[in-house]
């Protein structure tokens, strides 16, 4: 039995940066990072070779996080000296069903972008200046969009790896293929499991629990109540760019339309653009999560790509897979166990996460330390269980 001042469990983006933050930002303590599959893997949602790093949300307090976030990655990049961001014009579009959601997003810009020296830029696209900038796509005359200059995309796999190895130099202990069982409370919190085989049982001071889609199966025992989580199968699409065709569009995408479509330019297979809906997942057990897959439901997005991007072959090449963990409201729960101050999680992050990781590590170590330094503490109440009582 070994004891740690702090044991963060899933090594997913979420639970990576937590530990980092943690040894990085505190007086050394140990920190120990237990992760069920041997690392890396594709098992849970923060795989994969991208994600788009934005400030544009439609709500403020997503908004709000994002230039912390964006400092975080890039201060990440100079310690470890590497590229992990790279900056890309972010495309929003809508017809009149997401006229709503475009017009927040913009108003958030706005806002922000008054508080930030101009380090954050954006600009309105009308329907004709949409069809004018992206002559690549069919855009119907309902259209109107906005393009965020000071957005991203990150290069996931590197990054999450960038991460861990950082956490490493600083004396943190990763331990893979650990499958932890259950999290007795106490003062010394017991973390139960097994690690290649073997029964162990490690000893945390305090336990930040980040599990991705297993969250109801680790955080629910704790709780002793449900949490309102769907973990979601999501078919990730590349589409080949056809040969003599208009091409495709250079930003990366988001239609805040009836579908919710979303897409990523050429960065990781050459000559292939990244494009998907929210509407072609399926409700999946992240255990099973292959088990009733027979082919994907994706009829709605080749008629999507069939009439907006003609540019684009109407077939996918390459099928991948992630996972999603839902909410009802889509914003993800960060909290302590009530009557448990040592033991924090954080879950739910659906498809937005991957970027506001730095976000989530700060505010997991300031709800395992509200003594303080309190600089770091960032407004949790959007984030509470309590939205759901
Ligand atoms: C297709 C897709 C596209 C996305 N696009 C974007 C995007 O463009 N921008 C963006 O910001 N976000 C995006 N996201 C969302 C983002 O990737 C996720 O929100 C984020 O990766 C969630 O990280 P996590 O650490 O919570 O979960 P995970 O990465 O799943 O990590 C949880 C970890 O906990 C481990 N674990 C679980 N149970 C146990 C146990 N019992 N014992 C030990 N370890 C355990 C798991 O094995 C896993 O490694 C996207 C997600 C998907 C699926």
């Amino acid at each position: 039995m070994e004891k740690f001042d702090y044991i963060v469990v899933g090594a997913g983006i979420e639970g990576s940066w937590t530990a980092y933050q943690l040894i990085r930002d505190l007086q050394k303590p140990s920190v120990l990072l237990l992760e069920r599959f041997p690392l890396p893997h594709s098992r849970g949602s923060s795989h994969g070779q991208t994600r788009i790093i934005r400030h544009a949300y439609p709500e403020s307090f997503h908004t709000a996080l994002m230039p912390r976030a964006f400092r975080e990655w890039r201060q990440l990049e100079k310690d470890a000296q590497t590229d992990l961001l790279i900056s890309k014009p972010l495309l929003c579009v809508a017809d009149e069903s997401g006229y709503q959601g475009l017009d927040n997003t913009i108003a958030r810009l706005k806002e922000e972008q008054a508080k930030s020296n101009n380090t954050i830029s954006y600009s309105e696209l009308t329907p004709k200046e949409l069809t004018k900038e992206f002559p690549q796509a069919s855009f119907s005359k309902t259209h109107r969009g906005c393009i965020e200059y000071s957005a991203g995309i990150l290069l996931a796999d590197k990054c999450l790896a960038t991460v861990q190895t950082q956490f490493k130099k600083l004396g943190g202990v990763i331990k893979d293929g650990f499958v932890v069982t259950s999290i007795i409370p106490g003062e010394q919190v017991q973390v139960k499991g097994h690690h290649q085989g073997v029964e162990k049982t490690e000893m945390g001071g305090k336990v930040a629990i980040c599990p991705g889609p297993w969250a109801k199966k680790m955080i629910e025992p704790l709780l002793g109540k449900k949490l309102p989580i769907k973990t979601l199968r999501v078919p990730v699409f590349y589409w080949k760019v056809k040969k003599g065709g208009p091409g495709a569009i250079p930003a990366s995408f988001i239609d805040h339309g009836a579908g919710e479509f979303w897409g990523i330019p050429e960065v990781e297979y050459k000559d292939m653009i990244k494009l998907c809906s929210h509407s072609t997942s399926d409700e999946a057990d992240p255990d099973d999560r292959d088990k009733s897959f027979a082919h994907p439901n994706h009829d709605d997005l080749t008629n999507y790509v069939r009439k907006f991007f003609p540019g684009l072959e109407d077939t996918p090449s390459i099928i991948e897979t992630c996972m999603y963990s839902v909410t009802p409201d889509n914003v993800s729960i960060i909290d302590t166990i009530p009557g448990e101050p040592n033991i924090a999680y954080a879950c739910g992050f659906s498809g937005t996460g991957f970027k506001k990781a730095p976000c989530v590590g700060l505010m997991l170590k300031g709800l395992l330390n509200p003594e303080g330094p309190n600089d770091d503490l960032i407004p949790m109440e959007p984030f509470s269980f309590q939205r759901f009582e």
